[in-house]
């Protein structure tokens, strides 16, 4: 039975990780240390035999008892909240995290994959950004500290696998949604689905003339899996490129929930980019994959999550609070 770890595993997209890969017979090593993820999304796992959880910051050395055929390193705060307010936890597991990945990785000659996203490529002067970009980022800016430990951590991955033959996959993501979001992230589809559930107006930053392109979390796992699986070791885009304005998308949000709220605006956060759409077409060719799931059923899927949530649960996603786990 192939063995394999994945960092970040009680967060949204690690959790979906660690159910793919428990049900493709793996052995799943989950690790996190609960920053921004919550037990809840991989309760379910503990009855399995196949999954074991180790509670453990990545940043601090990382000890694996025998053997290690696959790295899925997922840990880190992955919206502009969360990094905003844990910037040196958002830097140190992008940078110390990946590094001492990239050694248990060498010593267990396993192979690794790291979770890159659309940031690298900051607010881009390119548009629809194909990997060959090399980015426009602020790096003292406010989302620097995500932006640049994500291109620090491309860059050493690519360090070890020239310098030591290191087996390497970096994924480029870019944003998805889906069951097991956070409701208080911040980010802005459950930003979005919380205000509807709980009946205030949405708020739009800026104009809402930025645009995004939404992936759904199944096509997104689907994705990372194929990636893993393939030979390629440079960076590979990995989202859905249907863009969308995010004032478009707030009045698709209403007319989904069914809702009666008005849309009310909000200063739009500094370099928030102004527009970003993946171009996949290497995706495609490399991993014969693209996205299957259209934006008005990922986003019924994902309203009829939260709206089936217990109330405790709900409440419980809209109030994490991380102040237990920072440390002055
Ligand atoms: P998330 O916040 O839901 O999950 C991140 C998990 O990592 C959490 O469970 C958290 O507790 C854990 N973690 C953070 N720091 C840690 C540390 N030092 N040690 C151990 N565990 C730690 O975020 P997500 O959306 O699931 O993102 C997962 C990964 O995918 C991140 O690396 C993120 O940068 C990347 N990514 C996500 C998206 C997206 O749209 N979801 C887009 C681009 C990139
Ligand atoms: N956004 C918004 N209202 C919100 C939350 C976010 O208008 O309540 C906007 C945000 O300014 C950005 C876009 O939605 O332009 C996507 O934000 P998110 O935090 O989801 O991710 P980003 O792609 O910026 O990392």
């Amino acid at each position: 039975m192939k063995k394999i770890l994945i960092t970040g595993a009680a967060g949204f997209l690690g959790s979906h990780l660690c159910d793919r890969f428990v049900s493709e017979g793996f052995h799943v090593i989950g690790m996190d240390n609960f920053i921004t993820g919550d037990e809840t999304n991989i309760i379910h796992l503990y009855n399995s035999s196949n999954f074991e959880l180790i509670d453990h910051d990545v940043t601090e050395f990382i000890k694996i008892e025998g053997e290690l055929d696959y790295i899925l390193h997922f840990a880190s705060p992955a919206s502009p909240i969360d990094y905003l307010k844990i910037p040196i936890q958002t830097l140190k597991v992008g940078s110390l995290g990946t590094h001492n990945l990239l050694g248990l990785a060498k010593a267990k000659k396993a192979r690794i994959l790291i979770a890159s996203t659309s940031e690298v490529y900051g607010d881009p002067l390119v548009h629809p950004q194909s990997e060959e970009y090399y980015g426009n980022v602020s790096t003292i800016g406010p989302r620097g500290v995500y932006d640049e430990a994500k291109r620090f951590q491309e860059s050493i991955t690519m360090a070890y696998h020239r310098f030591h033959g290191l087996d390497t996959r970096i994924a480029r993501i870019f944003n998805t949604y889906g069951s097991r979001m956070r409701l208080n992230d911040g980010r802005v589809i459950p930003a979005f689905m919380g205000q509807a559930l709980r009946g205030e107006d949405l708020t739009v930053f800026g104009t809402g003339e930025q645009t995004r392109s939404f992936c759904y979390v199944d096509d997104q796992i689907e994705g990372i899996y194929r990636l893993l699986f393939s030979d390629y070791h440079y960076p590979v885009n990995i989202g859905n490129p249907n863009e969308i304005s995010i004032l478009d998308f707030a009045k698709e949000i209403i007319k989904l929930t069914q809702t009666s709220q008005k849309i009310i605006f909000k200063d739009l956060p500094i370099d928030d980019p102004l527009q970003r759409q993946p171009d996949i077409s290497l995706a495609k060719n490399l991993l014969d994959w693209e996205p299957k799931t259209g934006r008005a059923e990922g986003m019924q899927k994902t309203f009829n999550y939260f709206k089936n949530l217990s109330k405790e649960e709900l409440y419980k996603r809209d109030h994490k609070d991380f102040a237990s786990h920072i440390k002055k």
